[in-house]
């Protein structure tokens, strides 16, 4: 509306100038050949002023003719381009439904309409490793890194590609290079960290850990704990090694990151009891049994008080069960020693009162052992020890991601690697049951607290539905 008002008054103006022009005394005169135009000096001015305007629309016109190839040609590669970006889309789709032909197929289609490798060969990679051309697809990955801008792509999926067949050292190296790339990268921090504990470079997974909390990728406690847990593996290493200096300076500085890491703890214990530091290891075995009373304190707190006698050995224990009474870990340290100092009464009260009414295996086997030292009775031992099959088993190292559990701990579970994965604790149960309906026996393995872990180990079909895994998992284990 606006604009039409802007140009009404514009014609108006050059109406009005025309006229007022036209309307100006003055005579023009032009002689060109055998012609003579007289005319007045306003038609003058306004024949120019219209030649001018039809000269303007001429030039525009020139212009569009000499530009029309080329914006065909722009319009033609945008419509190209188009179709590039299309195949590139659909081919990831086909990726991600796990369609290989379909994906192989828009890469290539992809590839011949897009000028742009770096899009087009991680497309052709994925497509390629969908249908299971590993080499392909690493043939695609190493294209990538040559590109400055697509190097951590490829170095990704070549790293992938190296732990699916669990070549370490390549990965390492690719973890690194990708590292140095990237190192503000959670996942490479995370990803070179796991490489460096699986092959054992305990020194380097702990600049990565320290480099990880630097860029907040952990907490500092998470920090300090995986550091404390790099340190006492180093000084079971040192240890291994003949090196008793160097294993105790680790495990004392594992101790400093995180005060309750019980492997560390007992590592120095031993290592105070070992050294003839009896008061030391004696008060330390004290303060950790209250907090955190594990089997493994037991002979060594004897060793450090010198009890060399069954009776000095029950003495001992009293007193270290003093430090957590009514702990079942402190019945079962009188226990042991009233056992082997022949004192039943004794040992048979501490038992009852370890077990409740649902004793573990190790106090079944320990109530088997007292049923026939103390009476000679076969039979009831023999009870004890079927009780014992069926009871909750020992506590151990339990690695929570797997379930394995080992007597003595590791910074790495050997059977899945993951780190810092043992705790101690009540490890998967596995026990017989009665099938309700046939005779067949079934063997249900249950988890600790986990159920997720739950495994079941032979269950026959028809069982499925009328008998459900009636196994309630063991109680936590205690201390
Ligand atoms: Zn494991």
């Amino acid at each position: 509306m606006i604009r039409a008002l802007r140009y009404f008054i514009i014609i108006g103006l050059l109406a009005a100038v025309a006229v007022w022009l036209v309307d100006q005394p003055g005579a023009a005169s032009l002689q060109w050949g055998g012609y003579r135009i007289d005319t007045s000096f306003g038609v003058l001015a306004v024949a120019v002023g219209a030649l001018a305007v039809i000269a303007g629309f001429l030039y525009r016109i020139w212009l569009f003719i000499r530009r029309a190839p080329g914006a065909a040609r722009s319009s033609w590669r945008g419509h190209r381009r188009g179709r590039g970006y299309q195949a590139l889309t659909k081919g990831m789709v086909a990726v991600a439904a796990g369609d290989a032909g379909e994906a192989q197929r828009q890469a290539r289609k992809a590839d011949g309409l897009l000028s742009e490798p770096p899009l087009t060969m991680l497309l052709s990679a994925q497509a390629a490793q969908l249908s299971g051309d590993e080499r392909a697809a690493e043939r695609f990955f190493r294209a990538m890194t040559e590109n400055r801008e697509t190097e951590f792509l490829g170095l990704r999926g070549l790293l992938n590609q190296a732990m699916k067949r669990n070549d370490s050292d390549e990965a390492v190296a690719l973890a690194r290079r990708a590292y140095r790339l990237k190192p503000d990268s959670e996942w490479v921090s995370q990803s070179l960290f796991e490489l460096q504990t699986r092959s054992g470079q305990w020194l380097d997974a702990n600049v990565t850990v320290k480099e990880a909390a630097r860029n907040r990728h952990l907490s500092n406690p998470d920090s300090r704990h995986r550091q404390a847990v790099l340190a006492f593996q180093m000084s079971l290493v040192a240890a291994e090694n003949g090196d008793a200096a160097e294993a105790l300076k680790q495990v004392k500085a594992a101790l400093d990151l995180d005060g309750n890491f019980l492997p560390a703890a007992l590592g120095l214990a031993r290592h105070y009891a070992g050294a003839g530091k009896a008061r030391k290891a004696g008060a330390m075995i004290e303060r950790l049994w209250g907090r955190e009373p594990h089997p493994a304190f037991v002979p060594l707190y004897w060793q450090v008080r010198g009890a060399s006698t069954p009776l000095d050995r029950v003495k001992a224990s009293e007193h270290l069960s003093g430090f957590n009474p009514g702990n079942a870990e402190s019945d079962l340290a009188v226990a042991r020693a009233a056992l082997d100092a022949d004192l039943w009464g004794q040992a048979r009260k501490h038992l009852e009162s370890a077990g409740g009414d649902k004793p573990s295996a190790r106090i079944c086997r320990m109530m088997a052992d007292l049923e026939e030292a103390e009476h000679g009775d076969r039979a009831k031992a023999h009870g004890w020890l079927v009780r014992a099959s069926r009871a909750d088993p020992d506590p151990a190292w339990v690695c929570g991601s797997c379930g394995h559990t080992v007597e003595n701990w590791s910074a790495t579970c050997a059977n899945c690697h993951e780190f810092d994965s043992f705790s101690w604790c009540t490890p998967p149960h596995v026990m017989r049951l009665e099938a309700s309906g046939g005779g067949d026996e079934e063997v249900i393995a249950v988890p600790e607290a986990d159920t997720s872990h739950a495994f079941i180990e032979h269950m026959s079909a028809e069982d499925d539905e009328t008998n459900p895994a009636i196994v309630k998992p063991p109680l936590p284990a205690e201390g």
